[in-house]
């Protein structure tokens, strides 16, 4: 059944993407919205638009039965959640598909499979994916818990099955902590997710955060090569690259083949993301979870890959087989996306809410803006405090780390405080620039001060 009329279950940057990509195959579109989402860009630009709530996302964006009344409503025939809210909500991707409508995204199966971390875990071992050394599965009890850490070795992880958000995780590193430890990740877990399942990892030490970008139709799957997102502040990342640098070849590709390996052995629909754990010192990777959605990093492998992934999750959500062989997928140069957040990085990264006053966006060759800005837009308050992407594409990673500095000198958003300021710093840093980073670099930079000094500098 191919897709005639396009819901947008989503707001800010990422439904301006999707309203794009659904007009590029000539597909119309209903964007819903919340009562303070009104004057929002994506509103303007979509055919029609629904309010389905007032701002509280809990009455808006994440209220299924007034999503479903808007598609019925204007006869949509096709929703796509885009990233957070409900994209990977089993009930919600059941619920669209029982009311006779086509879910962007895969099966409510795969993502109850992949949500739950011990089953994809289990999933991964299964299809021949290295995972980091731990439990088979859940861990039911302390000896069980304690079983699992001695067989890996101290210090272990503390995780739940049901976790996002990096809650309920906790670091232990002997059988004493461990026996108090997990009591209280079991409790915090079943007071987030409802669920107090856990399991054990192995702590490793200063890893990166790779992971690698797949599609799939069904029944074929394809990898389109590796993102690096090590830059993380409070497990949120901050700065995104295509692709990893100083990866062999053989590891890219061992790597990319195994993310793609395990998307064909759940038989999964749409665009997802398998995330891994790299150990710079060994070269061994090891998966962690896989996301089941678009994510907001995805443009700087479209920068290097060439394809339209948003474009590429409608199609085949529409019935069509993947339009690209693996073959057909290649990488051309380096590209890097940093995220302008209304947040002061000066200031803890306080929100900063507010009008837009004036706005100046770079352009040229290799830069690009994913954003849902416009001069005199208020932003709402209540909501996710990215602003946009800015993306740039180079020959080289340090051709791209100069064309960034270069692009954010030339963004101007008047009116409001931004985490521009940290991005100017960090493209600065000559760490950064070596490529000597991990996902625990960038938290001590900050407390060291670097982030102030730049800004006093500039
Ligand atoms: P969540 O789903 O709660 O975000 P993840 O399993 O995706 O949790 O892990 C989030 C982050 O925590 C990773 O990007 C990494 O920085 C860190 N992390 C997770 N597992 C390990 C591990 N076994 N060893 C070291 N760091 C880890």
């Amino acid at each position: 059944m191919t897709i005639r009329k396009l819901l947008i279950a989503n707001r800010g940057e990422i439904a301006v993407r999707i309203i794009r990509a659904a007009q590029s195959l000539g597909i119309s579109t209903v964007q819903v919205h919340s009562e303070a989402d009104r004057d929002m860009l994506a509103v303007q630009m979509a055919d029609e638009a629904v309010c389905v709530g007032p701002a509280p996302a809990a009455q808006s964006y994440l209220s299924i039965p007034a999503i479903l009344q808007a598609a019925r409503d204007t006869g949509a025939d096709a929703i796509h959640p885009g990233y957070g809210f409900l994209s990977e909500n089993a009930g919600f991707a059941r619920a669209v598909v029982d009311a006779g409508l086509i879910f962007v995204g895969p099966d409510a199966n795969t993502i109850d499979r992949m949500g739950d971390k011990a089953a994809a875990r289990a999933t991964a071992i299964a299809a021949g994916v290295p995972v980091v050394p731990g439990s088979k599965g859940r861990v039911e009890d302390a000896a069980q818990a304690l079983t699992a850490a001695e067989e890996v070795g101290f210090p272990v992880l503390i995780k739940a099955a049901a976790g996002g958000g990096g809650r309920g995780i906790r670091i232990a590193h002997n059988a004493g902590e461990l026996a108090r430890l997990a009591p209280q990740a079991r409790s915090e877990a079943a007071a987030a997710f409802g669920d107090g399942g856990l399991y054990i990892e192995k702590l490793i030490t200063n890893p990166r955060h790779i992971e690698v970008q797949v599609l799939g139709d069904g029944t074929d799957a394809v990898h389109c090569y590796e993102r690096e997102c090590s830059l993380q502040r409070r497990r949120q990342k901050v700065w995104e690259e295509a692709g990893a640098f100083g990866l062999s070849t053989e590891t890219r590709e061992a790597l990319c083949k195994s993310a793609a390996d395990l998307a064909r052995s759940v038989g999964y629909r749409g665009a997802g993301t398998v995330e891994y754990l790299y150990d710079d010192q060994s070269g061994d990777f090891y998966f962690i979870e896989m996301n089941t959605r678009i994510q907001v990093e995805h443009p700087v492998t479209e920068m290097v890959t060439g394809v339209d992934l948003v474009a590429e999750m409608i199609r085949v959500a529409g019935g069509a087989p993947l339009s690209i062989t693996q073959d057909e997928i290649t990488v051309t140069g380096h590209a890097i996306e940093v995220r302008i957040n209304a947040e002061d990085p000066l200031r803890q990264f306080m929100p900063f809410p507010g009008k837009l006053t004036s706005m100046r966006v770079p352009e040229g060759t290799g830069i690009r803006f994913d954003h849902f800005l416009y001069e005199g837009y208020q932003i709402p308050p209540f909501y996710d405090s990215l602003l946009g992407k800015l993306i740039v594409h180079a020959p080289t990673r340090d051709q791209a780390i100069d064309l960034m500095a270069e692009a954010l000198g030339s963004l101007e958003l008047g009116g409001l405080r931004t985490t521009t300021p940290l991005h100017k710093a960090l493209a600065a840093d000559p760490d950064l620039r070596a490529g000597r980073i991990h996902t625990q670099w960038l938290e001590p930079w900050l407390e060291q001060g670097n982030l102030t000094a730049a800004a006093e500098e500039a």
